[in-house]
């Protein structure tokens, strides 16, 4: 499977060695694992806090790929789409899945093996089911008020 992110020619184990804040802009966007999880619509309960995800996607996600349809564009589209930085990610990460590899650092917590950075694949994160491949639904084709009939477990966790 062919990687859709360049992961070519970054330092040995920079995820290890490299705080966030000092990445390379192509070593940072190298740490996406391609899950596509952000991309799920989420229920936050206001007075807990605490964040429910849905099956529900981005009108931009394409399920079977797990990647955004019009990446590079998409706030034309979607303009509250998060764009995660590193001066943002250590206040946003709770609100990112548990298994991000941004939230992870951000966490001082290790990638998991089936990572692409170690695995040498993108295809370990769906063969250990960590994306959202196959099973989403598209956020137009469900009303707001009817997310929570939608609310899973987070994949991978
Ligand atoms: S949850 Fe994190 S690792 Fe997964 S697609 Fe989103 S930004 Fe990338
Ligand atoms: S606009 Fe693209 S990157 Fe942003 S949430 Fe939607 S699918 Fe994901």
């Amino acid at each position: 499977m062919s990687d859709p992110i360049d992961r070519k020619g970054l330092r040995p184990k920079f995820w290890e060695q490299v705080p966030l804040r000092n990445m390379a802009p192509k070593e940072w966007e190298a740490l996406c694992d391609g899950c596509g999880k952000c991309c799920l619509n989420k229920l936050e309960d206001e007075d807990t806090q605490e964040i429910a995800f849905t099956r529900v996607a981005c009108r931009l996600l394409d399920g079977e790929t797990c990647r955004c349809a019009q990446y590079d564009i998409r706030k034309q589209f979607v303009p509250d789409c998060v764009v995660l930085t590193p001066q943002n990610i250590d206040e946003i990460g709770y609100w990112m899945p548990e298994t991000c590899a941004y939230r992870l650092l951000s966490e001082g917590k290790a990638l998991y093996d089936w990572h692409p950075l170690i695995s040498g694949t993108p295809a370990t994160v769906h063969e250990n089911g960590i994306s959202v491949k196959g099973w989403t639904v598209p956020e137009f084709e469900v009303p707001e008020d009817e997310w929570e009939d939608y609310i899973i477990e987070e994949p991978g966790t």
